[in-house]
């Protein structure tokens, strides 16, 4: 009797769906704009939906400010600042504390807000965004009334309003990043949120109320590139954007000679570099997290990998193999890794430069996956062959994609990665701890990772050199664009 033998076939696992229930958000069909307190209706402005980007379905309409909504809502600062400015800095540190506080209480509904109206996986906006967002206000209301130890005892006062310009890929956590240090140092706030993502801006303006934070302190300005055009107008002590750099020069030839304080936190083309020491399956889980977290629309993404010669075939492979099983889908679905594009606009900036990296030569290799039929997909890719002149590999793509380049030195890797114009983050991966702390030490990026990416901390300055801007957020280096030193 023969024995039948069964062929070996590859185990397959199925993920069951495990979606985050919608019904932790209760949107409103309306939100006006958040002025002294209270949210108003525009008077020159008008309305507009926001959409879903996963299913291009809108979710709520919003108002677009006109140039005197900005106005009043600058007025309504000005006229809050120096009640804001004489409180005890305790007591502004207790409004920030309470702040925090009701983040984390309204922690799910924010990140089931932010995922529906941004398309990031809700694992990100749930683990990373929310509970970072409620991490800043924390960490800066600790700072209130310790302001005099982060300016090594020089004296100092509030800058007054601050103009305040936030994007669309972390619309929370840049809202926080942004708030807290300006309120903790005394200063009232008008911020411009994204246009394709307002919500949870305007969910922070609800919390502002909740805290009973005085009218004005804060004020919220929702709308298009035109209201934030219309801020740097305005009359605001300093500036705050984060954004393209395009716009970032724009705002800083507006405000050429107007003596307006500015910090500019710009777009980036950071080199994720592997030597061949490296712990290589933990190297590609960072360059997995580095390109694909919140699908590449991260300004300090790891964009350009960079592999000593010696083991880049072989992280190729493990990279493909793992980009493969990513899970591509439903930014609500607790198990999916890489949500929906932004915005339609974002997606055509993405396809452009992707046919652009073909033409130019280079080998283009995308993720085979089942795409939602509605909304703004890009399937993880990666290009291979790339020219460091390519458009792929010289200018932000802020998707899903990566470009790969490889290096036999480390004195050639330093090259690589310094020869752009951008200066805001970088990676290095090795066993050997003063390889590492040289090659971080020669790189001209304003954030080096060493054997991670992506990791952030309120208690850690961020910001870039060159294209990618100046000044600093995050830490006591945050505080600093804050003020006036006397
Ligand atoms: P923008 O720089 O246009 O947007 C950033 C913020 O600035 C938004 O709130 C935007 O408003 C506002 N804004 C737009 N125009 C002006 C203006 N003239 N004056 C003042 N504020 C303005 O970025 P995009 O959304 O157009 O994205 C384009 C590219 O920029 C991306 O592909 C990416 O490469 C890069 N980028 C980099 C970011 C980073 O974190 N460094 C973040 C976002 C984008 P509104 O949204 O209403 O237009």
């Amino acid at each position: 009797m023969s024995a039948t033998i069964e062929p070996r076939t590859a185990l397959r696992w199925d993920y069951a769906p495990a979606p985050e229930s919608r019904d932790a958000a209760s949107l409103k069909p309306r939100y006006d704009l958040f002025i002294d307190g209270e949210f108003t209706a525009p008077r020159d402005g008008s309305r507009e939906p926001t959409i879903n980007p996963a299913t291009e379905e809108p979710l709520a309409e919003v108002a677009y400010a006109g140039p005197g909504d900005v106005a009043r809502a600058v007025e309504a600062a000005r006229a809050a600042a120096p009640g804001w400015q004489a409180l005890p800095a305790l007591e502004r540190g207790k409004y920030l504390f309470r702040i925090a506080r009701l983040i984390q209480e309204r922690a799910r509904e924010l990140a089931v807000v932010e995922s529906l109206d941004g398309g990031k996986p809700i694992r990100e906006s749930r683990d990373i965004d929310i509970p970072l967002a409620a991490a800043h206000f924390f960490s800066y209301a600790g700072w209130a009334d310790k302001l005099s130890y982060a300016f090594a005892g020089r004296a100092f006062e509030p800058r007054g309003v601050v103009g305040q310009i936030v994007p669309w890929n972390f619309p929370l956590l840049m809202a926080a990043w942004k708030l807290a240090p300006a309120l903790a140092c005394g200063n009232t706030a008008v911020l411009k949120p994204a246009e394709t993502t307002p919500l949870t801006a305007l969910l922070l303006a609800e919390i502002c109320q909740e805290a009973e934070l005085p009218g004005g302190v804060v004020n919220i300005v929702t709308g298009d590139g035109s209201a934030g055009a219309e801020l740097v107008r305005g009359d605001v002590d300093k500036v705050a954007f984060t954004g393209s750099t395009a716009v970032g020069k724009e705002i800083q030839r507006a405000l050429a000679g107007r003596g307006t304080g500015l910090t500019l936190e710009l777009g980036g083309k950071s080199a994720n570099i592997v030597f061949e020491d490296a712990a290589l399956d933990q190297a590609v889980e960072g360059i997995i997290e580095g390109i694909f977290f919140n699908q590449g629309h991260v300004c300090c993404a790891g964009s350009r990998l960079l592999l000593q010669e010696s083991v880049a075939e072989e992280i190729v492979r493990k990279l493909w193999a793992r980009m493969e099983r990513l899970r591509v889908g439903d930014p609500l679905d607790k198990n999916t890794d890489v949500g929906a594009i932004n915005s339609a606009a974002q997606l055509a900036r993405i396809e452009e430069l992707v046919l652009e990296g073909e033409r130019e030569g280079a080998t283009r290799r995308s993720i085979t996956c089942a795409l939602p039929e509605t909304g703004y997909w890009f399937p993880p890719t990666l290009f291979l062959d790339v020219a460091p002149a390519n458009r792929i590999a010289v200018e932000e793509i802020f998707g899903p994609v990566v470009s790969v380049t490889t290096f036999r030195t480390p004195k050639e890797a330093i090259e690589r990665a310094n020869n752009s114009a951008y200066g805001l983050a970088a990676g290095v991966w090795t066993d050997n701890g003063a390889k590492a702390f040289e090659v971080a030490g020669a790189l001209r990026a304003g954030v080096v990772w060493q054997n991670t990416y992506n990791r952030f901390d309120p208690t850690a300055a961020f910001g870039g050199y060159k294209e990618s801007g100046f000044g600093r957020e995050g830490g006591p280096s945050g505080l600093l664009p804050y003020v006036r030193l006397t």
